[in-house]
Protein backbone atom coordinates (compact mmCIF):
# COMPACT_ATOMS: atom_id res chain seq x y z
CA UNK A 1 0.00 0.00 0.00
CA UNK A 2 1.20 3.32 -0.71
CA UNK A 3 0.55 6.53 1.33
CA UNK A 4 1.05 10.23 0.35
CA UNK A 5 2.12 12.90 2.71
CA UNK A 6 -0.68 14.70 3.62
CA UNK A 7 -1.01 18.10 5.88
CA UNK A 8 -0.26 16.91 9.27
CA UNK A 9 -3.80 18.72 10.78
CA UNK A 10 -2.77 20.33 13.90
CA UNK A 11 -5.89 21.73 15.54
CA UNK A 12 -6.95 24.00 18.71
CA UNK A 13 -9.53 24.06 21.42
CA UNK A 14 -10.49 27.53 22.07
CA UNK A 15 -12.77 26.58 25.13
CA UNK A 16 -9.55 24.51 26.74
CA UNK A 17 -6.79 26.52 24.41
CA UNK A 18 -5.12 22.94 24.16
CA UNK A 19 -3.71 21.44 20.98
CA UNK A 20 -6.17 18.40 19.90
CA UNK A 21 -5.89 16.28 16.90
CA UNK A 22 -9.17 15.03 16.62
CA UNK A 23 -12.64 16.61 15.32
CA UNK A 24 -13.76 16.68 19.13
CA UNK A 25 -11.94 18.14 22.39
CA UNK A 26 -12.49 15.12 24.93
CA UNK A 27 -12.42 17.57 27.63
CA UNK A 28 -15.70 19.94 26.89
CA UNK A 29 -16.99 18.34 23.77
CA UNK A 30 -16.11 21.16 21.55
CA UNK A 31 -15.21 21.45 18.26
CA UNK A 32 -11.34 22.78 17.95
CA UNK A 33 -9.87 25.14 15.40
CA UNK A 34 -7.43 24.46 12.70
CA UNK A 35 -3.82 25.85 13.22
CA UNK A 36 -2.24 27.57 10.33
CA UNK A 37 1.15 25.88 10.21
CA UNK A 38 3.66 25.67 7.67
CA UNK A 39 3.81 22.26 6.22
CA UNK A 40 4.25 19.68 6.99
CA UNK A 41 3.62 20.89 9.98
CA UNK A 42 6.22 18.35 12.97
CA UNK A 43 4.98 20.44 15.33
CA UNK A 44 5.93 19.49 18.76
CA UNK A 45 5.56 20.43 22.61
CA UNK A 46 8.10 22.62 24.27
CA UNK A 47 9.75 21.61 27.71
CA UNK A 48 10.42 23.85 30.73
CA UNK A 49 13.46 24.82 29.50
CA UNK A 50 13.04 25.64 25.74
CA UNK A 51 9.57 28.09 26.61
CA UNK A 52 12.32 29.96 29.42
CA UNK A 53 15.06 30.16 27.03
CA UNK A 54 11.92 31.79 24.29
CA UNK A 55 10.60 33.92 27.34
CA UNK A 56 13.90 35.13 27.73
CA UNK A 57 15.08 36.11 24.57
CA UNK A 58 11.84 37.80 24.36
CA UNK A 59 12.89 40.00 27.23
CA UNK A 60 16.36 40.73 25.55
CA UNK A 61 15.09 41.49 22.12
CA UNK A 62 11.84 43.45 23.05
CA UNK A 63 11.85 44.72 26.66
CA UNK A 64 8.89 42.66 27.93
CA UNK A 65 8.46 43.26 31.70
CA UNK A 66 5.79 40.02 31.78
CA UNK A 67 5.98 36.52 30.61
CA UNK A 68 4.29 35.88 27.26
CA UNK A 69 4.17 32.15 27.15
CA UNK A 70 3.25 31.58 31.18
CA UNK A 71 -0.30 29.00 32.18
CA UNK A 72 -0.09 27.72 28.23
CA UNK A 73 0.79 24.85 26.24
CA UNK A 74 4.15 25.97 23.29
CA UNK A 75 4.21 24.18 20.33
CA UNK A 76 7.16 24.22 18.47
CA UNK A 77 7.07 23.35 14.66
CA UNK A 78 10.18 23.08 12.38
CA UNK A 79 10.01 24.93 9.11
CA UNK A 80 11.93 22.70 6.34
CA UNK A 81 14.66 23.74 4.55
CA UNK A 82 16.24 26.59 6.61
CA UNK A 83 19.38 26.65 8.96
CA UNK A 84 17.20 26.55 11.81
CA UNK A 85 13.53 28.30 12.10
CA UNK A 86 10.86 26.97 14.27
CA UNK A 87 7.38 28.29 14.60
CA UNK A 88 6.48 29.35 18.17
CA UNK A 89 2.47 28.83 18.72
CA UNK A 90 0.33 29.14 21.46
CA UNK A 91 -3.46 30.03 22.15
CA UNK A 92 -3.25 27.90 18.68
CA UNK A 93 -2.30 30.52 16.75
CA UNK A 94 1.81 30.90 15.09
CA UNK A 95 2.99 34.01 17.21
CA UNK A 96 6.66 33.94 16.31
CA UNK A 97 9.45 32.03 14.83
CA UNK A 98 12.15 31.67 16.26
CA UNK A 99 15.39 31.44 14.32
CA UNK A 100 19.03 30.91 14.63
CA UNK A 101 21.11 33.28 12.37
CA UNK A 102 24.78 34.09 13.94
CA UNK A 103 22.23 33.91 17.05
CA UNK A 104 19.01 32.69 18.10
CA UNK A 105 16.19 35.48 17.59
CA UNK A 106 12.38 35.99 17.48
CA UNK A 107 10.71 36.78 14.82
CA UNK A 108 7.44 38.05 16.10
CA UNK A 109 4.33 37.64 13.97
CA UNK A 110 1.78 40.60 14.41
CA UNK A 111 -0.25 38.37 16.63
CA UNK A 112 3.04 37.68 18.81
CA UNK A 113 4.34 41.83 18.74
CA UNK A 114 0.37 42.35 20.11
CA UNK A 115 1.56 40.61 23.05
CA UNK A 116 4.94 41.58 23.43
CA UNK A 117 3.46 45.53 23.16
CA UNK A 118 0.97 44.44 25.73
CA UNK A 119 3.77 42.58 27.92
CA UNK A 120 5.86 45.71 28.29
CA UNK A 121 8.03 45.59 25.26
CA UNK A 122 9.77 48.78 24.46
CA UNK A 123 12.85 47.71 22.47
CA UNK A 124 12.90 47.41 18.58
CA UNK A 125 10.06 49.99 18.00
CA UNK A 126 9.29 51.97 15.39
CA UNK A 127 6.41 54.32 15.62
CA UNK A 128 4.69 55.73 11.92
CA UNK A 129 2.36 58.32 11.00
CA UNK A 130 -1.34 56.98 11.23
CA UNK A 131 -1.94 58.21 7.69
CA UNK A 132 0.69 55.72 6.41
CA UNK A 133 -1.04 52.81 7.47
CA UNK A 134 -3.38 52.14 4.36
CA UNK A 135 0.59 51.82 2.22
CA UNK A 136 1.67 49.16 4.93
CA UNK A 137 -1.28 46.82 4.61
CA UNK A 138 -0.69 45.66 0.45
CA UNK A 139 1.92 43.28 -0.26
CA UNK A 140 5.72 43.91 0.20
CA UNK A 141 5.80 47.28 1.65
CA UNK A 142 7.85 49.19 3.06
CA UNK A 143 8.46 52.25 5.69
CA UNK A 144 9.61 55.17 4.37
CA UNK A 145 11.58 57.55 6.49
CA UNK A 146 9.32 60.17 6.34
CA UNK A 147 6.66 58.38 7.31
CA UNK A 148 8.08 57.62 10.97
CA UNK A 149 8.32 59.52 13.90
CA UNK A 150 9.79 57.48 16.62
CA UNK A 151 12.21 54.96 16.47
CA UNK A 152 13.51 52.84 19.98
CA UNK A 153 17.30 53.64 20.91
CA UNK A 154 19.75 50.98 19.83
CA UNK A 155 18.32 49.30 16.33
CA UNK A 156 20.40 48.04 14.36
CA UNK A 157 20.19 47.02 10.73
CA UNK A 158 19.10 43.82 10.02
CA UNK A 159 16.77 43.83 13.76
CA UNK A 160 13.18 42.42 14.05
CA UNK A 161 11.30 45.65 14.58
CA UNK A 162 7.19 46.22 15.58
CA UNK A 163 5.82 49.04 13.95
CA UNK A 164 2.83 50.85 15.81
CA UNK A 165 0.78 53.63 15.15
CA UNK A 166 1.58 54.89 18.23
CA UNK A 167 3.68 54.46 21.44
CA UNK A 168 0.95 53.37 23.81
CA UNK A 169 1.57 50.10 25.42
CA UNK A 170 -1.29 48.55 23.80
CA UNK A 171 -2.09 45.62 21.44
CA UNK A 172 -4.24 47.85 19.38
CA UNK A 173 -1.50 50.01 17.90
CA UNK A 174 0.82 47.13 16.13
CA UNK A 175 0.51 48.11 12.43
CA UNK A 176 3.17 45.54 11.18
CA UNK A 177 6.05 43.43 11.89
CA UNK A 178 9.16 43.43 9.84
CA UNK A 179 12.83 43.89 9.61
CA UNK A 180 15.78 47.00 10.01
CA UNK A 181 16.83 48.20 6.77
CA UNK A 182 19.07 50.99 9.09
CA UNK A 183 20.67 51.18 12.48
CA UNK A 184 19.46 53.62 14.70
CA UNK A 185 21.48 56.79 14.19
CA UNK A 186 21.33 56.23 10.20
CA UNK A 187 17.34 56.59 10.65
CA UNK A 188 17.76 60.00 13.03
CA UNK A 189 20.14 61.21 10.29
CA UNK A 190 18.27 60.20 7.45
CA UNK A 191 15.73 62.20 5.17
CA UNK A 192 14.45 59.84 2.95
CA UNK A 193 15.04 55.58 2.38
CA UNK A 194 13.68 52.67 3.64
CA UNK A 195 13.46 52.39 7.43
CA UNK A 196 11.64 48.56 7.65
CA UNK A 197 11.05 46.31 5.20
CA UNK A 198 7.57 44.90 6.33
CA UNK A 199 7.13 41.26 6.68
CA UNK A 200 3.79 41.35 7.52
CA UNK A 201 0.89 44.53 8.14
CA UNK A 202 -2.60 44.49 9.20
CA UNK A 203 -5.61 46.48 10.24
CA UNK A 204 -4.60 47.38 13.64
CA UNK A 205 -6.75 45.21 16.37
CA UNK A 206 -7.01 43.83 19.88
CA UNK A 207 -4.25 40.73 20.92
CA UNK A 208 -6.63 37.22 20.30
CA UNK A 209 -5.94 35.67 23.90
CA UNK A 210 -7.83 32.89 24.97
CA UNK A 211 -7.77 32.14 28.53
CA UNK A 212 -3.99 30.68 30.70
CA UNK A 213 -4.18 28.69 33.25
CA UNK A 214 -2.77 28.86 36.93
CA UNK A 215 -1.89 25.10 36.08
CA UNK A 216 2.71 24.50 35.48
CA UNK A 217 3.11 22.87 32.54
CA UNK A 218 2.95 19.37 33.25
CA UNK A 219 -0.18 19.91 34.14
CA UNK A 220 -1.26 21.44 31.32
CA UNK A 221 0.21 18.43 29.31
CA UNK A 222 -1.95 15.89 31.72
CA UNK A 223 -5.18 18.37 30.30
CA UNK A 224 -3.41 18.03 26.74
CA UNK A 225 -3.49 13.94 26.79
CA UNK A 226 -7.19 14.30 28.07
CA UNK A 227 -8.52 16.33 25.46
CA UNK A 228 -6.81 13.89 23.11
CA UNK A 229 -7.55 10.60 24.67
CA UNK A 230 -9.87 9.08 21.93
CA UNK A 231 -7.81 9.45 18.89
CA UNK A 232 -4.15 8.48 20.83
CA UNK A 233 -6.28 4.97 21.93
CA UNK A 234 -7.38 4.79 17.92
CA UNK A 235 -3.83 5.13 16.74
CA UNK A 236 -2.41 2.95 19.58
CA UNK A 237 -5.10 0.15 18.60
CA UNK A 238 -4.20 0.40 15.01
CA UNK A 239 -1.04 0.33 15.16
CA UNK A 240 -1.02 -2.34 17.80
CA UNK A 241 -3.51 -4.49 15.75
CA UNK A 242 -0.85 -3.51 12.72
CA UNK A 243 1.73 -5.34 14.86
CA UNK A 244 0.60 -8.39 15.59
CA UNK A 245 -0.75 -9.11 12.04
CA UNK A 246 2.40 -8.66 10.83
CA UNK A 247 3.97 -10.82 12.95
CA UNK A 248 1.53 -13.46 12.26
CA UNK A 249 2.08 -12.88 9.09
CA UNK A 250 6.10 -12.96 9.10
CA UNK A 251 7.02 -16.01 10.62
CA UNK A 252 10.26 -14.13 11.90
CA UNK A 253 12.06 -13.52 15.48
CA UNK A 254 10.18 -10.07 16.33
CA UNK A 255 12.54 -7.01 17.10
CA UNK A 256 12.25 -3.38 18.26
CA UNK A 257 15.00 -1.23 17.27
CA UNK A 258 15.78 1.46 19.77
CA UNK A 259 17.57 4.33 19.71
CA UNK A 260 17.11 6.90 22.66
CA UNK A 261 14.61 8.61 20.84
CA UNK A 262 11.01 9.46 21.01
CA UNK A 263 9.52 7.64 17.87
CA UNK A 264 11.66 4.43 18.76
CA UNK A 265 10.28 4.85 22.19
CA UNK A 266 7.03 4.94 21.33
CA UNK A 267 7.05 2.03 19.18
CA UNK A 268 8.57 -0.17 22.01
CA UNK A 269 5.93 1.13 24.27
CA UNK A 270 3.56 -0.33 21.31
CA UNK A 271 5.28 -3.93 21.43
CA UNK A 272 4.72 -4.04 25.19
CA UNK A 273 1.08 -3.84 24.20
CA UNK A 274 1.19 -6.22 21.19
CA UNK A 275 3.46 -8.78 22.47
CA UNK A 276 4.67 -10.51 26.00
CA UNK A 277 7.92 -8.35 26.22
CA UNK A 278 9.71 -12.08 26.41
CA UNK A 279 8.22 -12.63 23.05
CA UNK A 280 10.61 -10.00 21.27
CA UNK A 281 14.14 -8.64 21.68
CA UNK A 282 14.87 -4.62 21.45
CA UNK A 283 18.04 -3.82 19.52
CA UNK A 284 20.09 -1.12 20.39
CA UNK A 285 23.19 -0.01 17.89
CA UNK A 286 25.67 1.97 19.63
CA UNK A 287 27.06 4.36 16.96
CA UNK A 288 29.89 5.46 19.18
CA UNK A 289 28.58 9.37 18.38
CA UNK A 290 25.81 9.07 21.03
CA UNK A 291 25.05 11.53 23.48
CA UNK A 292 25.65 11.12 27.39
CA UNK A 293 21.72 11.26 28.01
CA UNK A 294 20.82 8.67 25.00
CA UNK A 295 22.90 6.22 26.73
CA UNK A 296 21.61 6.67 29.56
CA UNK A 297 18.26 6.24 28.53
CA UNK A 298 18.83 3.23 27.24
CA UNK A 299 19.46 1.56 30.28
CA UNK A 300 16.51 3.40 31.88
CA UNK A 301 14.17 1.76 30.00
CA UNK A 302 15.80 -1.37 29.95
CA UNK A 303 14.85 -1.21 33.60
CA UNK A 304 12.08 0.56 33.58
CA UNK A 305 10.67 -2.21 31.49
CA UNK A 306 12.52 -5.53 32.10
CA UNK A 307 13.13 -6.19 28.05
CA UNK A 308 15.28 -7.64 26.49
CA UNK A 309 18.36 -5.70 25.35
CA UNK A 310 20.43 -6.62 22.76
CA UNK A 311 23.28 -4.30 22.10
CA UNK A 312 26.59 -3.63 19.44
CA UNK A 313 28.35 -1.30 19.09
CA UNK A 314 30.90 1.15 16.63
CA UNK A 315 34.13 2.44 17.30
CA UNK A 316 35.52 2.89 13.98
CA UNK A 317 34.88 6.67 13.26
CA UNK A 318 37.57 8.02 14.41
CA UNK A 319 39.92 5.79 12.86
CA UNK A 320 38.26 6.03 9.36
CA UNK A 321 38.03 10.04 10.28
CA UNK A 322 41.43 10.50 9.67
CA UNK A 323 41.60 8.68 6.51
CA UNK A 324 37.87 9.85 4.89
CA UNK A 325 37.66 13.07 6.23
CA UNK A 326 34.41 14.46 7.67
CA UNK A 327 31.38 13.26 6.60
CA UNK A 328 29.13 15.33 4.13
CA UNK A 329 25.29 15.45 3.32
CA UNK A 330 27.08 14.62 0.28
CA UNK A 331 29.37 11.81 1.32
CA UNK A 332 27.72 9.80 4.11
CA UNK A 333 30.32 7.27 4.72
CA UNK A 334 29.30 7.20 8.27
CA UNK A 335 25.96 5.60 8.66
CA UNK A 336 27.97 3.05 6.57
CA UNK A 337 30.26 2.44 9.73
CA UNK A 338 28.67 3.77 11.87
CA UNK A 339 25.35 2.45 11.82
CA UNK A 340 24.81 -0.50 9.19
CA UNK A 341 27.85 -2.52 9.71
CA UNK A 342 27.27 -2.91 13.16
CA UNK A 343 23.54 -3.66 12.86
CA UNK A 344 24.60 -6.42 10.35
CA UNK A 345 26.44 -7.86 13.07
CA UNK A 346 24.54 -7.57 15.53
CA UNK A 347 21.66 -9.35 12.90
CA UNK A 348 24.51 -12.13 11.57
CA UNK A 349 25.08 -12.91 15.43
CA UNK A 350 21.47 -13.88 17.06
CA UNK A 351 19.33 -13.63 13.57
CA UNK A 352 21.19 -15.81 11.22
CA UNK A 353 17.58 -16.81 9.90
CA UNK A 354 16.08 -12.97 10.12
CA UNK A 355 14.38 -10.72 11.99
CA UNK A 356 10.95 -8.61 11.68
CA UNK A 357 11.73 -5.27 13.17
CA UNK A 358 9.56 -2.46 14.33
CA UNK A 359 10.90 0.69 13.57
CA UNK A 360 9.76 3.94 14.40
CA UNK A 361 10.09 5.63 10.93
CA UNK A 362 7.21 8.03 10.21
CA UNK A 363 6.43 9.62 7.04
CA UNK A 364 5.93 13.31 8.08
CA UNK A 365 9.76 13.25 8.69
CA UNK A 366 10.16 13.47 5.22
CA UNK A 367 8.98 13.31 1.98
CA UNK A 368 11.09 10.18 0.24
CA UNK A 369 9.71 8.52 3.50
CA UNK A 370 6.05 9.14 2.51
CA UNK A 371 6.25 6.99 -0.40
CA UNK A 372 7.91 3.78 1.15
CA UNK A 373 5.84 0.59 1.93
CA UNK A 374 4.85 0.23 5.71
CA UNK A 375 6.69 -3.67 5.29
CA UNK A 376 9.78 -3.78 3.72
CA UNK A 377 13.19 -5.63 3.07
CA UNK A 378 15.82 -3.72 4.57
CA UNK A 379 17.63 -2.78 1.23
CA UNK A 380 21.00 -3.07 2.71
CA UNK A 381 20.74 -5.73 5.46
CA UNK A 382 18.11 -8.24 3.49
CA UNK A 383 18.08 -10.62 6.59
CA UNK A 384 15.63 -7.66 8.31
CA UNK A 385 12.32 -7.05 7.55
CA UNK A 386 11.22 -3.53 8.59
CA UNK A 387 7.90 -2.66 9.78
CA UNK A 388 6.65 1.15 10.44
CA UNK A 389 3.34 0.73 13.32
CA UNK A 390 3.92 4.09 13.53
CA UNK A 391 4.42 5.34 9.74
CA UNK A 392 1.12 7.80 10.02
CA UNK A 393 1.69 8.94 13.50
CA UNK A 394 2.94 12.73 13.58
CA UNK A 395 5.12 14.12 16.32
CA UNK A 396 2.20 15.67 18.64
CA UNK A 397 1.04 11.92 18.53
CA UNK A 398 3.85 10.42 19.70
CA UNK A 399 4.59 13.04 21.99
CA UNK A 400 0.89 12.58 23.63
CA UNK A 401 1.34 8.91 23.64
CA UNK A 402 4.72 8.86 25.53
CA UNK A 403 3.26 11.51 28.24
CA UNK A 404 -0.12 9.57 27.97
CA UNK A 405 2.24 6.37 29.49
CA UNK A 406 4.55 8.51 31.49
CA UNK A 407 7.56 6.76 29.54
CA UNK A 408 10.93 7.36 30.29
CA UNK A 409 11.81 9.60 27.19
CA UNK A 410 15.40 11.14 26.58
CA UNK A 411 15.84 14.13 28.59
CA UNK A 412 17.90 15.85 25.43
CA UNK A 413 14.04 17.08 24.18
CA UNK A 414 13.80 18.70 27.42
CA UNK A 415 16.72 20.76 26.61
CA UNK A 416 15.34 22.14 23.36
CA UNK A 417 16.66 19.41 20.67
CA UNK A 418 13.76 17.79 18.30
CA UNK A 419 16.38 14.63 17.27
CA UNK A 420 18.42 12.84 19.05
CA UNK A 421 20.57 11.47 16.92
CA UNK A 422 24.81 11.21 16.74
CA UNK A 423 26.52 14.49 18.04
CA UNK A 424 28.37 14.43 15.08
CA UNK A 425 26.36 14.51 12.01
CA UNK A 426 26.61 16.56 8.72
CA UNK A 427 22.87 16.73 8.60
CA UNK A 428 23.18 19.39 11.55
CA UNK A 429 21.68 22.57 11.22
CA UNK A 430 23.53 25.49 12.46
CA UNK A 431 21.45 26.23 15.29
CA UNK A 432 21.69 22.65 16.52
CA UNK A 433 25.25 22.93 16.23
CA UNK A 434 24.63 25.95 18.79
CA UNK A 435 22.71 23.62 21.14
CA UNK A 436 25.42 20.59 21.40
CA UNK A 437 28.01 23.42 22.14
CA UNK A 438 26.02 25.18 24.67
CA UNK A 439 24.61 22.21 26.37
CA UNK A 440 27.58 19.12 25.77
CA UNK A 441 30.73 21.41 25.41
CA UNK A 442 33.46 18.80 25.63
CA UNK A 443 31.65 16.58 23.11
CA UNK A 444 31.88 19.29 20.25
CA UNK A 445 35.20 20.26 21.25
CA UNK A 446 36.46 17.30 20.40
CA UNK A 447 35.21 17.55 16.92
CA UNK A 448 36.08 21.40 16.10
CA UNK A 449 39.66 20.27 17.28
CA UNK A 450 39.25 17.46 14.73
CA UNK A 451 37.99 20.36 11.86
CA UNK A 452 40.64 22.77 13.11
CA UNK A 453 43.28 20.20 11.90
CA UNK A 454 42.11 18.79 8.97
CA UNK A 455 40.81 22.56 7.76
CA UNK A 456 44.81 23.72 8.22
CA UNK A 457 46.05 20.64 6.56
CA UNK A 458 43.51 21.66 3.98
CA UNK A 459 43.70 25.32 3.74
CA UNK A 460 40.47 25.87 4.40
CA UNK A 461 38.88 28.54 6.56
CA UNK A 462 36.87 29.48 9.40
CA UNK A 463 33.54 29.36 7.48
CA UNK A 464 34.23 26.25 6.26
CA UNK A 465 35.17 24.87 9.99
CA UNK A 466 31.69 26.51 11.28
CA UNK A 467 29.23 25.50 8.60
CA UNK A 468 31.06 24.36 5.19
CA UNK A 469 32.58 20.61 6.92
CA UNK A 470 28.94 19.53 6.06
CA UNK A 471 29.44 18.97 2.18
CA UNK A 472 32.24 17.36 0.82
CA UNK A 473 31.46 19.24 -1.71
CA UNK A 474 30.22 23.00 -0.77
CA UNK A 475 29.30 24.16 -3.89
CA UNK A 476 26.76 21.90 -4.62
CA UNK A 477 24.97 22.46 -1.05
CA UNK A 478 22.36 24.80 -2.51
CA UNK A 479 20.56 21.66 -4.27
CA UNK A 480 21.45 19.23 -1.23
ZN1 LIG B 1 -11.98 21.58 24.98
Amino acid sequence: MRTILGKMHLKWCHYCNLPVLDKICNICGNEPVEVKLTPPGGARPAFEKEIEFIENLIKEQFGTKEDILKGRIVLMNKLPGNEDMQEIIIDGQVIAVLKYDNGWKIMPRLEGARRIVNAGGYKKIVVIKEDVIPYLLGRSSSVLRPGVTYVSEGIKKEDEVIILKKMNGKDEDVVAVGRAKMDYEEILNAEKGVVVKVRHAEEPRKANELKTSEKNLRELFKDMVKANEDVIRRFEENSVGFMRNTAKRINLPITVAYSGGKDSLTVLLLALKAFDKEEFDVLFTDTGLEFPETIKNVDIVQKTYGIKLIKEESNEFWEKLEEYGPPGRDYRWCSEICKLKPLKRLIDKHYPNGTLTFVGLRKYESFSRAKKPRVQKNPHIPKQINAMPIHNWSAMHVWLYILKNNAPYNKMYEKGFDRVGCYVCPAMELGEIDKVKREYPELWEKWEKFLRKWAEKHGYGEKWIKELWRWKNPNKRKNK
